[in-house]
């Protein structure tokens, strides 16, 4: 006989939210102070500490940090900026908030980051910088990038945003090789504060400035109605920062879960003809697990698989669609058939249930469906 959780709903996200969370959110609603207090300073130092890096400016959301690292890099009309086109649309947005021009160049078909090969290729007169997206949580190929980057002269600014725990082919934490990097934290992130996210400068100068214009142009120094040059309210409340002290806590063992969980995934899927499952680490690099995308194979019709999926109460998503093929993109003149790699890994690859919860029960249920869906 099937049981109740044969048909029990399983979701593609789920936030792990606790007592701690609870205890710390009602600390600041009793505290009076509901931004701009200490607990939004308290989740900076203890993110920057659990990075390894010196400093860390909390914002609104992983846009807002974006926004304000293509400031900080001075990125604007006539500038143009190599990116990938195989990420979420907010990494080629932030250039057009301040009319610099995303140039798109082709992923890896392994990692899905930016090929460094493609980024060198496209390397012109007008390049301004470098925009890399550690897409799926996967490390961008920051060594070569910071060489391309070196040898003509451009700012480098990481969408870490899907990445926070990731290790990069030299060891190191994705975020912290002291170029600006950014984190968000909505609800189906790593860590999550509902809406939020995270900027971590190169230096001191960098820290002021982003302090500054997430705050209306207010220098640290300034009084309430007193602004230093332009700024914005890319403010992230007490509230918000209570949750992400309470799952800083916790960080190591909600990523090590989305392993485990992971690696229940890759063995359950292990014999499913033509199916590619996600690369967990290569030498040195390992992925941060945050979303499960597999790529169906070519002959499946991947609308039909998600309604099969869903006939079974399992949540499935094509995920991504390529950015430059969204119409205010087109606008700037790109199309299909410009970047192959990224253009068919799009079209086949599928986000599965994935959360830190997820039991052995729930992942053998999906795998089973999605066999007898392709
Ligand atoms: C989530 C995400 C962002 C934006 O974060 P928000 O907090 O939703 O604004 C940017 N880039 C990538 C790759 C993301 O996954």
């Amino acid at each position: 006989m099937a049981g109740a959780a044969d048909s029990e709903p399983i979701p593609l996200a789920k936030p792990e939210i606790g007592p701690r969370e609870e205890e710390l959110v009602l600390a600041v609603l009793r505290s009076g102070r509901l931004s701009l207090g200490p607990m939004g300073e308290r989740f900076e130092r203890a993110f920057a500490a659990w990075l390894g890096v010196e400093d860390a400016v909390a914002v609104s959301s992983g846009t807002t940090a974006l926004h304000l690292g293509v400031r900080a890099l001075g990125w604007g009309a006539g500038d143009e900026v190599l990116t990938s086109p195989f990420s979420f649309v907010a990494s080629a947005n932030c250039l057009l908030y301040e009319g610099a021009r995303p140039v798109f160049c082709d992923v890896d078909p392994e990692t899905l980051d930016l090929d460094p090969a493609a980024a060198a290729d496209a390397a012109g007169e007008r390049t301004a910088g470098i925009l890399p997206v550690h897409i799926f949580g996967y490390p961008a190929a920051m060594p070569a990038l910071e060489a391309l980057a070196a040898r003509h002269g451009l700012g480098l600014l990481e969408d870490a945003c899907e990445a926070l725990g990731a290790v990069d082919a030299e060891g190191r934490r994705v975020g912290a090789r002291g170029n600006l990097a950014t984190f968000a934290f909505y609800a189906n992130k790593q860590l999550t504060t509902g809406e939020g996210g995270m900027i971590v400068p190169r230096h001191g100068a960098d820290a002021a400035r982003l302090r500054s214009e997430r705050n209306q142009g207010r220098a640290a120094e300034m009084g309430w109605l007193d602004h230093g040059g332009l700024g914005f309210n890319y403010r992230l409340s007490d509230l918000a920062a209570a949750l992400g002290v309470a799952q800083l806590e916790r960080l190591d063992a909600m990523l090590a879960d989305r392993a485990r969980v992971a690696a229940l995934y890759e063995r359950g899927l292990a014999g499913v003809e033509g199916l590619r499952t996600p690369l967990p680490a290569r030498g040195e690099e390992v992925r941060s697990w945050f979303v499960y995308a597999v790529q169906l194979p070519e002959e499946v019709d991947r609308d039909a698989a998600i309604g099969r999926l869903a006939e079974r109460a399992i949540a499935a998503k094509a995920y991504l669609p390529c950015i430059h093929l969204f119409p205010h993109l087109r606008e700037l003149g790109y199309r299909e058939g410009q970047f192959p790699v990224a253009e068919a890994a799009s079209a086949r690859s599928l986000a599965l249930p994935f959360f830190p919860s997820m039991g052995e029960s729930q992942v053998a249920r999906v795998c089973e469906a999605l066999a007898a869906s392709i």
